[in-house]
């Protein structure tokens, strides 16, 4: 099995590519690098200083000031904002919503995009995104493009907001996947998109296992 390599996942929100990367990060006893993470966080980092509607340009003054970062632990990567690690604060609809609208900002890519390329070069690297494979890593050992159908897909961040008991409406939700799925895409700046030489996996009817044996049986040796 590749010792140092690097795996790229890209895909629509909700598709399931974190517990995909999480899962076989565990089997790999690699990294599992969470990029959404990193544009949730200056989402937050916005909501905190009421500057969700900014323009572009107090975006980046605001960004010239803060630090974000990734520490590792137990095969995860958990985010540093000034020092505070602000992982478990990242995971609201509404954080998802403005971290989607500021990644279309050109200084808010350029922010994180030398924290995630000098991650995914250490090796030995799951790293899950929406640009990993045709930017930040488009040499990586494999590229995978994970998608299910929006209902799927819908019904999976329902469940896994029931299970921490947040409140939420079944169509509301498949609106807005489907809303950020066409604005990720749309963008003319790192769009979601198929990354040239990615495989593209539909686990719609798959489980975690299946998917992570699919991709195990790519993973050149
Ligand atoms: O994957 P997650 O829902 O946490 O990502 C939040 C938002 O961050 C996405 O909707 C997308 O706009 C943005 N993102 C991105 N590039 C990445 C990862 C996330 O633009 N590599």
């Amino acid at each position: 099995m590749t010792r140092n390599g690097s795996i790229a996942i890209d895909g629509p929100s909700a598709s399931g590519k974190s517990s995909l990367a999480k899962a076989l990060a565990r089997e790999l006893g690699w990294i599992h690098a969470d990029t959404g993470a990193l544009y949730r966080t200056v989402a937050l980092s916005l909501q905190r200083n009421r500057l969700t509607e900014a323009q572009a340009t107090d975006v980046c003054r605001h960004l010239e000031n803060r630090k974000v970062a990734y520490s590792v632990q137990d095969n995860t990567t958990r985010v540093l904002l000034d020092g505070e690690d602000v992982t478990d604060l990242l995971r609201s609809e509404e954080t998802g919503r403005i971290a989607s609208r500021i990644s279309q900002i050109p200084c808010v890519r350029e922010f994180l995009f030398h924290l995630q390329r000098d991650m995914g070069k250490k090796g030995g690297v799951v790293m899950d995104g929406r640009d990993i494979g045709s930017v930040i890593l488009p040499d990586a050992t494999l590229k995978i493009f994970l998608t299910a159908d929006a209902l799927t897909r819908a019904r999976r961040r329902f469940a896994e907001m029931q299970q921490k008991g947040v409140p939420g409406d079944l169509d509301a939700i498949r609106r807005d996947l489907e809303d950020r799925d066409r604005q990720d895409s749309s963008r003319s700046l790192a769009p979601l998109t198929q990354a040239q030489g990615a495989l593209l996996l539909d686990n719609t009817h798959m489980t975690i296992e299946d998917a992570v044996k699919w991709i195990l049986q790519k993973l050149p040796n």
